[in-house]
């Protein structure tokens, strides 16, 4: 019963460049996730190429700060995670805060990006907006991964 979506929803969360060069800060979100009891599924550490960045992100693609976007992300190491919750979506995005840091500090200042985020573009962390864009992020960084066998056979790893 607990290995359910509506028990157990996956999300797709990043840590990007600025905070993975960064030991304390990397290790600060890292502390995010642990503190919030999500599990974590899958993670691995990577260097993205600027076409998967532009792949990724293709739904800002002609957004003034798209290109800024894509050569940050590709801009040195990441870490990726899919993270399981109950509403794991929301609540990774809630714990991040705002996306542009002026808001984040203001609105949201003990948030990941409020406390963490240097800029609009270098804002530490992302996270998947709905199910379906998770589903996609899922893929793209754990193509061997399926959820649906995941839900149905996996014994949950508690950490
Ligand atoms: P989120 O990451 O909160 O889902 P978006 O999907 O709107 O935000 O944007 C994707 C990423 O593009 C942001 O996390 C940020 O790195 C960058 N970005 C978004 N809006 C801006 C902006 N106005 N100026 C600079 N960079 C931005
Ligand atoms: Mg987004």
């Amino acid at each position: 019963i607990l290995r359910s979506p509506q028990a157990l929803q996956l999300t797709l969360a990043l840590i990007k460049p600025d905070a993975v060069a960064h030991p304390l800060i990397l290790e600060a979100v890292h502390e995010q996730i642990l503190s919030n009891k999500f599990l974590i599924v899958r993670t691995r550490e990577l260097q993205w190429r600027k076409e998967d960045c532009r792949r990724f992100y293709r739904e800002h693609e002609g957004r003034f700060f798209y290109q800024r976007l894509v050569e940050f992300m590709a801009s040195g190491p990441i870490r990726a995670y899919i993270l399981a919750h109950k509403d794991a979506i929301q609540l990774w995005r809630t714990l991040m805060g705002p996306t542009r840091v002026f808001r984040a500090r203001h609105m949201a200042p003990d948030s990941i990006r409020g406390s963490l985020g240097l800029t609009d573009t270098r804002n530490t962390t992302h996270g998947s907006d709905s199910v379906v864009s998770a589903s996609r992020e899922i893929a793209a960084f754990f193509p061997d991964f399926s959820e649906q066998r995941w839900y149905e056979e996996e014994e949950p790893q508690l950490r």
